[in-house]
């Protein structure tokens, strides 16, 4: 592979958890303070005046109760850096010293070098070193840079290179330093197909260094100077450079994008620069492709709010519709700049001012709104299939937002636009989910069951004896994984089972360490155990007796139903069976229940 990566087995994940220092890694982004035996500050993931963020250092997570974010130093590490969990621990592995495992052989076979690998990206800051002292030299290029008019800092601060013309400079500069599999294997070298000399594969191009959310130099783009019909040539994909998962500019722009929240959308490297350059904070590009998922999820990490800046023609308009839904579904409102026809970000900063750019961000409109506008339009009333259509497509949209307060706010705007009852669009964008009427529901806006609050009181209970090394109560006695309704808890609490039936000690690192949604683990953990700073651990005896009884009860409701099944088959072998079973769940229910009464 080009870029090998680590081997995340469970000895080096837990050997990364071990090392690291929570308070450490926040206190990189926020100044905390004690506060008992837990520390306190400002949240570095939301924007807040006063400290709601905790840090419970012994058990190694943080929660903010402003924002609700939780979890343990590899998440925040995550949530800070943009760094995906493979990045993340490569990175914490670094900076806690912590061996990295040994990385997949390299499909080339043996390698030049006896000293070991040389590190992919060490080789790729070389060249971008190199490529800038190339751009200082080049005439050719300055004057095109001119000719942008792109202030010299952000030319630098965005490390932009030459590459200069000709088959051999980068090779003929690197020789002695990197082996050519070293340059082929970042993508910066090419060899023609049957064999023969390798080559620079970029050539008279003005270099840009694609970084990852974290600043980690991944590859580049280089748009071409001459004429060549390739105007842009990227990094051939590799596992750290898949154009899918990065946003170019992300890395410079996520701190400005964090404090406001927004961040601006547009297509290529010269509308970030130009974006910059007119004093638009925030700004990312898709590189060209069409806007993935991923992209989206690395936005919604950072923004509430994406602005869509892509070109004002039909194509843009095209891209900026396609990229909607996919934004919305991660919780993101998007607005769309109004760019004049055949304008993009740069070109409209060069034709009419940098005020100009501004003007077209501020001014966004909401594109959701303008779709159900367009989708509907005002006609439309005369035409009623035309209407069903133009509701299926808005309801489609709407559908798709996650939150249900929004997606109820946009169903009544819809309703109004299309001239219908707003019962009739709820309805529609309650298919597949819970309808908007019942969505409103408390328990459907995130609020805790009861049924579910007493599966986390459990769980809390066990997860805090076991790490106090108290005493936990036998094995036996344990509701089965099947008593947990919520499919995290019970992923959970079954890590817990069986490290317990191991005969180990359940810890939360252990159980962590033994989940294996490792990320989505580590949140839950968090979320249960520094929920409230206040409410006490309940007690687990009686946790776990309602949780077993909840269980049986619910088991009990199921057998009643398969006892009348196998009544109506006349399935005497079958019903014995179940009425043994049934009898029994009662007897062990009534006589827990029979216990309780006598508590009271
Ligand atoms: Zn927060």
């Amino acid at each position: 592979m080009a870029f090998s990566h680590l081997q995340l087995n469970p000895q080096f994940v837990q050997a990364v958890r071990d090392a690291i220092d929570i308070v450490d890694v926040a206190s990189g982004y926020t100044k905390l303070a004690r506060a008992g035996k837990k520390w306190k500050g400002l949240c570095p993931i939301h924007k807040e005046k006063t400290p709601s963020f905790h840090v419970d250092a012994d058990l190694g997570f943080f929660k903010c109760f402003g924002c609700g974010a939780g979890g343990d130093a590899i998440k925040l590490h995550m949530l800070l850096t943009g760094d995906d969990f493979a990045a993340a621990m490569e990175s914490l592995a670094q900076r806690y010293g912590v061996p990295l495992p040994a990385r997949h052989a390299s499909h080339r076979g043996a390698r030049s070098k006896s000293a070991g690998e040389v590190d992919p990206g060490e080789v790729l800051e070389s060249a971008a070193t190199w490529f800038r002292e190339q751009l200082v030299r080049s005439e050719r290029s300055r004057r095109y840079l001119e000719r942008r008019r792109l202030p010299a800092e952000l030319v630098e601060s965005y490390g932009l290179g030459y590459a200069p013309e000709g088959w051999r400079n980068l090779i003929g500069a690197f020789a002695g330093k990197y082996s050519i599999g070293d340059l082929l294997d970042v993508g910066l070298a090419g060899r023609p197909e049957g064999g023969g000399e390798p080559y620079d594969r970029f050539r008279n191009r003005l270099m840009f260094p694609i970084r990852n959310a974290a600043g980690r130099l991944v590859g580049f783009g280089g748009r071409t100077l001459g004429d060549d019909v390739a105007k842009y040539v990227n990094t051939a994909e590799t596992e750290r450079f898949r154009k899918s998962s990065l946003l170019y500019g992300l890395d410079r722009a996520k701190r400005a994008i964090r404090d406001a929240r927004r961040a601006l959308l547009v297509e290529g490297y010269f509308d970030v620069l130009g974006a910059v350059a007119s004093g638009v904070e925030g700004a990312v590009a898709s590189m060209g492709t069409s806007l993935t998922v991923e992209q989206a999820k690395l936005l919604a990490r950072f923004a509430d709010e994406v602005v869509i800046g892509y070109d004002g023609d039909e194509a843009g308009q095209t891209a900026a519709r396609r990229a909607l839904p996919i934004l919305l579904a991660q919780g993101l409102s998007v607005r769309r700049a109004q760019l004049p026809e055949g304008e993009d970000p740069d070109s409209l900063r060069l034709a009419r001012g940098p005020e100009a750019v501004r003007a077209a961000c501020d001014e966004a409109d909401d594109l959701l709104v303008a779709e159900i506008e367009r989708l509907a339009p005002a006609d439309l009333h005369r035409n009623p299939h035309a209407r069903s259509r133009a509701g299926k497509g808005i309801t489609e949209l709407i559908g798709v937002l996650p939150d249900a307060l929004v997606r109820y706010g946009y169903a009544r705007l819809a309703a109004d636009r299309l001239g219908v009852p707003a019962q009739l669009v709820w309805q529609r964008v309650g298919v597949g989910r819970t309808s908007v009427a019942e969505a409103l529901e408390p328990a459907a806006v995130g609020e805790a069951t009861p049924g579910r609050r007493g599966e986390e009181e459990a769980l809390r209970a066990l997860l805090v004896a076991a790490d106090r090394g108290l005493e936990l109560p036998p094995l036996a006695t344990l509701p089965p994984a099947a008593a947990f309704l919520d499919p995290d808890l019970r992923k959970f609490f079954a890590a817990f089972r069986s490290l317990y039936e191991a005969g180990e000690t359940p810890t939360v690192r252990a159980v962590l360490a033994r989940a294996s949604e490792v990320a989505l683990a580590d949140e839950k953990a968090a979320q249960l155990l520094l929920e409230s700073e206040d409410s006490p651990v309940p007690a687990l005896e009686e946790a776990l007796r309602n949780l077993r009884r909840r269980w049986q009860r619910s088991r009990l409701r199921e057998l009643n139903r398969e006892i009348s099944e196998a009544e109506r088959q006349g399935d005497r072998d079958r019903l014995a069976e179940l009425l043994d079973d049934k009898h029994a769940i009662n007897r062990e229910l009534h006589g827990i229940e029979a216990r309780d009464a006598d508590l009271e």
